[in-house]
């Protein structure tokens, strides 16, 4: 009796890998690019991996990168291998991995671990080039520090991990405002000529005037509205908002805000104005694009569209 059930367990599973084959070879794992510039991301996708004669699921498995690990998440899709057949939607796993202006140079490991094994590809990370700016510090600088409440809050803020995808990956993101920039992101800073290890600019500024309206870049969910008279000490009024998958948003230094905190926003929709508050030496916004909790160039956002 035993044995006639494992049997049958036996054939059901066997027709469900004959069913997924095709997939498995097409799409057993796509990391691409395999050469990025610091800031940028690399997309790995699938839904399988072929470890020998038997198949991990993506589900199962991570991705560990420079010490850290990142899950993928489930994607419905319409497969162009089914669209043949009658374009039947499927699905697939997917993660992006952050680099920053901090990660090494060089050739990195990405290592794919899942419960079959081990898999080691090799990434090839190139210089952003970003400039550096000279600080010369002249007198002891009384300067503000973030408060513990701000600090938790934003780092919860941006590690967030929700699983559906919200903006359109068919077009850049919209700009969030229309003034020029007046500074861009990367950018490094050396302290009366030593270099500042743990520094650069975060995001993109725009030299906006205060009322200035800030836009939505893409769809999402405010999941952070801190307030300067709440202890947003540096960040001033800021906004986060939850693009999906680990892509955050974030608008800093706000005068007025326009949307409340769970609210979802579209493309284009105000989200508040220009300010000054928090730490900033004039009006400007501060806009910056988080992935898997690290700071991504904002500018490949508002340029390419972002699978
Ligand atoms: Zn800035």
């Amino acid at each position: 009796m035993l044995k006639k059930t494992n049997f049958s367990l036996f054939l059901f599973l066997l027709l469900i890998i004959n069913l997924f084959l095709p997939l498995v070879a097409q799409a057993a794992l796509w990391i691409n690019p395999l050469v990025v510039k610091q800031g940028e991301i690399v997309l790995i996708k699938g839904l399988y991996y072929n470890f020998g004669n038997a198949y991990s699921m993506l589900a199962d498995c991570q991705i560990s990168f420079q010490g850290k690990n990142y899950l993928f998440a489930r994607e419905i899709v319409d497969f162009q291998g089914f669209e043949s057949s009658g374009g039947t939607y499927g699905f697939q796993y997917t993660t992006r991995i952050p680099t920053t202006p901090l990660t090494k140079l060089g050739d990195l490991p990405l290592t794919l671990k899942c419960p079959l094994g081990e898999e080691k590809f090799n990434l090839k990370v190139l210089s952003g080039n970003f400039p550096v700016q000279n600080i010369v510090l002249t007198s002891s600088k009384n300067s503000l520090s973030a408060t513990e409440k701000e600090t938790n809050a934003v780092k919860n803020a941006i590690n967030t991990f929700t699983p559906f995808k919200l903006w359109d990956s068919t077009k850049p993101w919209l700009a969030p405002n229309k003034a020029r920039l007046s500074s861009l992101y990367g950018l490094r800073r050396t302290y009366n000529g030593v270099l500042a290890q743990n520094y650069f600019h975060k995001g993109l500024d725009f030299a906006a005037f205060t009322g200035n309206p800030i836009t939505s870049p893409a769809k999402g969910k405010v999941i952070l509205l801190g307030k300067e008279k709440e202890g947003f000490a540096v960040h001033g009024n800021c906004l986060l908002i939850d693009h999906g998958q680990g892509v955050i948003s974030g608008y800093l230094h706000l005068s007025e805000f326009n949307v409340a905190e769970g609210e979802m926003v579209e493309p284009g929709q105000v989200l508040g104005k220009v300010g000054e508050s928090g730490i900033a030496t004039g009006p400007h916004l501060h806009f910056g694009v988080y992935v898997n909790g690290e700071n991504v160039n904002p500018d490949n956002w508002l340029k390419f569209a972002i699978p």
